[in-house]
């Protein structure tokens, strides 16, 4: 196994206020009674509405993404869907919301994103259900629903949209998060992880991010797994006094978190504390060498991290993270991911194996303000339409359809009365063509083109007008490419 230099992971603080829907303790078990005809628990629509003063404010942690920060996303989410077309994935769209049994029987309690975080409510109905907190286990559901094991395998599923987290925000953490999720169905191979890994490095470098490391990690199958949880609560209980208070809990509810913990006295200790991959049985270690030895060959860099170990529980084998540093050292952590093998089967669906990754969007989209990475630039309007006279201005509307049929990108200006501002906007936004249609024009069919660089026009008839635009804008093409 090629010796790496392990990196401290970055700061990830986990702890959050008590979200006043934790389920923790609760019988999540699928409704079997009949359901309520009255609303499910939690305020009135006619109480809500007379909180004032919440009228214009989103929800803390989370926001809209206006109308000029929307580059940045366009191009993050051109990226992935790039690659999820060039590695043969197919997009899967799945429900905001799921019953509640579904998240806590995959992700388990004991962890942060179900008891602490998770947006859970009864509905009017008397469901349990719960905001998705991430893709895979409603990916899995889908899968195991849908039949999708008698296809082909393996089955690459892309998905791409929000997730709920009642975590505490602030930059770069929210509680409405997007994430872009790749899913692998029914393969072990490792090759598949090494895949998943290259697929989301190409996404990152694709976006101009550099500074990127992948830290892995192999937790192995279930029993090495047990084994090695063993040898830790050991080694914490004897340890149990130097441990923060929330790490006390969580050497009750689920000792790998206190591997999370960012506390330095947890830290420390947990540096010298028994790592997964000594424990690993021959299988998931010679899956994970051979993991290696694929990324080494893809020259992708990683370090092994032996106290990832990922908020899910469904993780086995290998579980992986994507980090970036900025100049201080400072580390963001952009995605992550690991195997899943036996949670189709723990669903009930038939033993599959599984691995995927989850991208963080809005990590991503700091990431490239922070190291000014161009974003996505739309094609501009070639063409504008300026017009005169109610008529005139009707017949534009049309102008506008057909130029757009015919793949010719156009702008106007249909609010504004005169011709002088009308062109002053064609200027502006560096028109190569203006159509003018004054009240002659329209009464007699025509308009006017003008070639913006010559400064030449002439009156063509409606049937020719496209063309004639069609004309300049490819003579302004030729001479673009003779200069390049
Ligand atoms: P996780 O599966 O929890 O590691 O989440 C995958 C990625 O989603 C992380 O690496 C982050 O980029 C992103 N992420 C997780 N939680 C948040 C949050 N509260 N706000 C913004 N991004 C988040």
């Amino acid at each position: 196994m090629p010796k790496k230099t392990v990196h401290e992971k970055g700061k990830k603080t986990v702890s959050v206020p008590k979200a006043r829907t934790s389920v923790a303790g609760s019988d999540v078990r699928k409704r079997t009674s009949a359901p309520k005809k009255t609303s499910g628990k939690g305020i009135s629509p006619v109480a809500a509405a007379s909180e004032k003063g919440l009228l214009l404010q989103s929800l803390r942690g989370m926001r809209d993404i206006l109308p000029d920060e929307q580059p940045y996303w366009e191009r993050v989410r051109r990226s992935l869907a790039a690659a999820a077309h060039q590695f043969g994935f197919q997009r899967i769209d799945i429900p905001t919301v799921e019953y509640l049994h579904l998240f806590v029987r995959s992700i388990r309690e004991g962890t942060d994103i179900i008891d602490k975080e998770l947006y859970a409510f009864e509905t009017r109905g008397g469901d349990r259900v719960a905001l998705r907190p991430e893709f895979t286990a409603g990916i899995a559901r889908a899968y195991i629903q849908h039949g999708m094991g008698v296809l082909p395998k393996p089955i690459r599923l892309f998905s791409m949209g929000p997730v709920f987290r009642y975590d505490r925000p602030q930059e770069g953490r929210y509680r409405e998060l997007w994430q872009g999720n790749f899913d692998i169905f029914g393969e072990e191979d490792p090759i598949l992880d090494a895949q998943l890994i290259q697929i989301a490095s190409r996404v990152v470098y694709e976006l101009g991010l550099r500074n990127i490391e992948f830290q892995i990690n192999s937790i192995g199958s279930v029993e090495s797994r047990k084994r090695y949880e063993k040898a830790l609560t050991r080694f914490l209980e004897s340890q149990k006094q130097k441990l923060c208070q929330d790490c006390r809990d969580r050497l009750e509810k689920n000792p790998l978190r206190v591997l999370d913990c960012k506390e330095d006295k947890c830290a420390q200790l947990t540096a010298t504390a028994p790592q997964s991959i000594d424990f690993l049985d021959d299988e998931s270690r010679s899956h994970f060498k051979t993991l290696l030895e694929y990324l080494d060959e893809l020259e992708i860099p990683y370090s092994i991290n032996p106290r990832l170990v990922r908020g899910l529980d469904y993780y086995t084998r290998t579980v992986f993270e994507i980090w970036s540093t900025d100049r201080e050292g400072k580390k963001y952590a952009l995605g992550g991911g690991g195997r899943y093998d036996n949670l189709i089967r723990e669903l009930g669906g038939e033993p599959t194996p599984a691995i995927g990754f989850g991208l963080g969007l809005d990590r991503v989209v700091l990431e490239m303000k922070r190291t000014q990475v161009r974003p996505y630039e739309a094609p501009t309007p070639r063409v504008f339409i300026a017009q005169l006279g109610e008529l005139a201005k009707k017949k534009s509307l049309r102008l506008f359809a057909d130029l757009e049929r015919r793949g010719i990108l156009s702008s106007e200006s249909f609010g504004r009365g005169s011709l002088k501002s009308q062109l002053r906007v064609a200027n502006r936004i560096g028109a190569e063509v203006t159509v003018i249609l004054g009240q002659k024009e329209a009464l007699d069919d025509t308009a006017i083109v003008k070639d913006m660089l010559s400064g030449t026009q002439e009156t063509v008839t409606r049937a020719r007008l496209v063309d004639a635009v069609k004309k300049i804008l490819k003579s302004n093409d030729t001479m673009s490419k003779s200069k390049r």
